[in-house]
C-alpha cells in the first residue's frame, strides 16, 4: 500500500495501485483457503478408506455388505468433489463447454420438479411447478441448467422440514426469471452474502451429513449460470424460507450461432 497526498493523477495512480494490491492480496488468500478446503474435504473419505483397506488386507476385519456400502459411499464423494473441482476449474478458465439450444423453460423446471417429487413426497413436502404455457425459450446447455436446477432443489429439500417448494417461471422484460422458493429454515442475513463462496457451508450444515455436502453446489451453480450470461441471486427470511432466483436472457432467433 502507497500513501495517497494529492488529489491528481498521481493521487488516483496511487490509489488504483491500493486497489491492485489489495485484490491480489484477497485472491491470494482465497487461493489458499481453498487448498486448505480441498485438503480437508479429500482427507476424511481417505481416511475412512485407508483405515478399512487396512483392516481388510491384514484380516483384522471382515467383509460384509455394510462395510463396502460405506466405501463405495466413500468413493462416490471423492468422485462427486473431483468432479465438482473440475467443473469449477474449466470455469474459471472459461472453457465450460456449453452445448446451447432453444428450450423451454418450463418443460426445464418441470423436467427438475418430476426428478425431485418421490424425495419431496417421503419429506411430506409440497413441490409444485408453476409457469405460464407461453413462456419465451431461453437459450442454454440443458444439462447444465438441469445441474444448477438439481442443486437448488436437493438444497430446497434438505433445509425443508414442511410446507412447500415451488419451482417457477416467468417472463420479465427481455428476460427470465426461474425462481426456487422454498418455505425452510432460511439463511441468516450474515450467512447469505457467503453462500455462492467455495466450500461454503452455513452453520447448521457444516458438519458433513450422511448426504455428504461438498459446499461447491452453489458456487457450481454461479459459475454455470455467469457463463450463460445470467445471474443467480438469493433472498431469505430466517424461519420463513428462500428463494434463488435465476435470471436469463430470453432466446433471440439469431443468436444461435
Ligand atoms: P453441495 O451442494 O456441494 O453438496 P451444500 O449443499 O452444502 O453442498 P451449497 O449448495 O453450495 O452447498 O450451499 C451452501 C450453503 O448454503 C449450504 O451449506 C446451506 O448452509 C446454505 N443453503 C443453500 N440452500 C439453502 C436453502 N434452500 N435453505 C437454507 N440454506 C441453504
Ligand atoms: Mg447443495
Amino acid at each position: 500500500q502507497v500513501e495517497v497526498r494529492t488529489k491528481d493523477e498521481i493521487g488516483e495512480l496511487a490509489t488504483s495501485f491500493n486497489q491492485m494490491s489489495h485484490d491480489l492480496a484477497d485472491a491470494s488468500r482465497q487461493r489458499k483457503q481453498m487448498t486448505a478446503d480441498i485438503a480437508h474435504d479429500l482427507r476424511t473419505p481417505l481416511t475412512v478408506l485407508r483405515g478399512y483397506t487396512e483392516g481388510l488386507k491384514k484380516g483384522s476385519l471382515p467383509g460384509s455388505e455394510k462395510l463396502f456400502t460405506i466405501m463405495h459411499e466413500e468413493v462416490i464423494l471423492l468422485q462427486h468433489l473431483v468432479e465438482d473441482l473440475r467443473t469449477l476449474s474449466l470455469a474459471d478458465a472459461g472453457e465450460l463447454t456449453l452445448n446451447k439450444r432453444a428450450i423451454d423453460p418450463k418443460a426445464l423446471l418441470e423436467r427438475t420438479g418430476l426428478a425431485y417429487i418421490m424425495q419431496a413426497e417421503e419429506k411430506g413436502l409440497q413441490l409444485r411447478v408453476e409457469a405460464p404455457a407461453n413462456l419465451p425459450a431461453i437459450f442454454v446447455d440443458g444439462e447444465r441448467m438441469t445441474q444448477v436446477l438439481n442443486n437448488l432443489v436437493s438444497n430446497a429439500l434438505r433445509y425443508t422440514n414442511s410446507g412447500e417448494i415451488l419451482l417457477s417461471g416467468t417472463a420479465v422484460s427481455d428476460e427470465i426469471e426461474l425462481r426456487i422458493t422454498d418455505s425452510g429454515v432460511g439463511i441468516a442475513a450474515d450467512e447469505l452474502p457467503h453462500i455462492f463462496n467455495r466450500f461454503y457451508r452455513a452453520d447448521q450444515s457444516r458438519h458433513r451429513t450422511v448426504d455428504s455436502t461438498s459446499g461447491l453446489g452453489l458456487a457450481i451453480a454461479k459459475a454455470i449460470v455467469e457463463a450463460h450470461e445470467g445471474k443467480i441471486t438469493a433472498v431469505s427470511t430466517p424461519g420463513e424460507g428462500t428463494t434463488f432466483i435465476i435470471t436469463l436472457p430470453r432466446y433471440v432467433r439469431n443468436n444461435e450461432s
